[in-house]
């Protein structure tokens, strides 16, 4: 349901407290700009949601009366954590003081306030409810997790996704698997082939941007995998184990222990599907997968241009021309294949970014794209009201 005003501008203390200022609206932030965002665009923060404050960072608003751009002196900007399945269209829009900490990685989408409720320029774009908040049960994952615990005592994965996956980082894939339903995450490389600017799982050292979590420590053998995924494939409802996690690398660095689990699970059950998350980047890799029963693929990408792609991705030894490969490629063998389509407001959402989407989509039979908020903490300052 369309609102039928702007909400007005929140701002925290500093000290976690959040107020609104009714003699302000809110702005959102679009590439470098401060915009007002349109009433059709704002949703109540979804289920899940969460505020940050954004210390060192005044926020943007437009006076009520004038119209006017105002610079907000009088506390902290406030952002919006959105949950899994809703995409961003507008950031936080703010200045950003000299003494400013740096930001985790996280996405901070704008949101304001009206009639006592936090709102937000987001639409909800999956309705898969596989990441919804309030399907999640603690008392059930936990039994989960002594249960799979007990029974694999000596799996190192089951034991990564138990304490660091679902009860650490409440990833809501490892949460599902240890409700016994849907997808299993399966983790395999510690290793990536990219440098990505916002990569979550791993920041060189001299990078001041703290990636929020770690990546894999170990190598998992094909034992190990097929010990906890064959029980799962066979048992769960909707079934499906996924290769490629927040958690580690580059997964298609290890493809060679994938080929080999994928021919291992096979000889014990024909049930479920099984996908990998990857950067694309290795075809031929990919084509040996198919040839062993891979049945999708979902490929990262922050744009469908490869003059966006190079500079966040900057891959060590492949091109973006490989990731297109690797989708037509399972296209090819008849498999699933979707885009993981980073967005990022104001570099999304242009003309050029459309086209090139749509030859992309024309040229690999693209089946489906999920919209992500890109992670990343825009600098400096938005430069002029539009
Ligand atoms: S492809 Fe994934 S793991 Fe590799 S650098 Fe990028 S975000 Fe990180």
């Amino acid at each position: 349901m369309s609102i039928n005003q702007t909400p007005y501008l929140l701002y925290s203390d500093g000290k976690g407290n959040i107020f609104e200022d009714t003699s302000l609206y809110v702005t959102g932030r679009s590439g470098w700009d401060a915009c007002m965002v349109p009433n059709e665009d704002w949703i109540e923060l979804p289920d899940g949601g969460s505020l940050y404050e954004l210390p060192g960072r005044r926020c943007i608003g437009i006076d009520v009366k004038t119209g006017d751009l105002l610079l907000f002196d009088k506390g902290w900007a406030v952002a919006a954590f959105l949950p899994p399945a809703h995409t961003a269209f507008y950031l936080s829009a703010y200045e950003t003081q000299p003494e400013a900490p740096v930001l985790p990685l996280f996405c901070y989408t704008a949101v304001g306030w009206l009639d006592e409720k936090f709102y937000v320029p987001a639409i909800r774009i999956e309705q898969d409810i596989r990441q919804e908040c309030r399907g999640f049960d603690d008392k059930k994952v936990e039994d989960g997790i002594s249960h799979l615990i007990k029974s694999y005592p000596k799996n190192r994965l089951v034991n990564h996704l138990a304490n660091n996956c679902a009860l650490n980082y409440h990833c809501p894939a490892a949460r599902n698997y240890f409700m016994g339903r849907w997808e299993c995450p399966v983790p395999v490389s510690s290793a990536c082939n990219a440098n990505c600017v916002g990569c979550i799982s791993l920041q060189p050292d001299e990078e001041e941007i703290v990636s929020p979590q770690e990546r894999l420590g170990f190598k998992p053998s094909v034992e190990e995998i097929i010990e906890f995924t064959v029980p799962h494939l066979e048992t769960a409802p909707y079934p499906l184990i996924s290769f490629g996690q927040g958690c580690e690398g580059e997964p298609l660095l290890m493809w060679r222990i994938i080929e080999q689990t994928i021919l291992e699970i096979r000889k014990h059950t024909q049930k479920g599907s099984v996908n990998i998350n990857t950067n694309g980047s290795k075809p031929k890799a990919v084509k040996k997968l198919c040839e062993a029963g891979l049945n999708s693929i979902r490929v990262s990408t922050n744009s469908a241009r490869r003059e966006i792609y190079m500079p966040y991705y900057r891959p060590n030894n492949y091109q973006f021309e490989d990731i297109v490969e690797s989708l037509k490629i399972v296209n090819s063998f008849g498999g699933w294949t979707s885009l993981n389509y980073f967005v990022f407001p104001g570099m999304t959402d242009n003309v050029e970014e459309y086209e090139a989407l749509r030859k992309l989509i024309r040229e690999t039979g693209l089946k489906m794209i999920q919209w992500r908020t890109l992670t990343l903490t825009p600098t400096g300052t938005c430069e002029k009201l539009a």
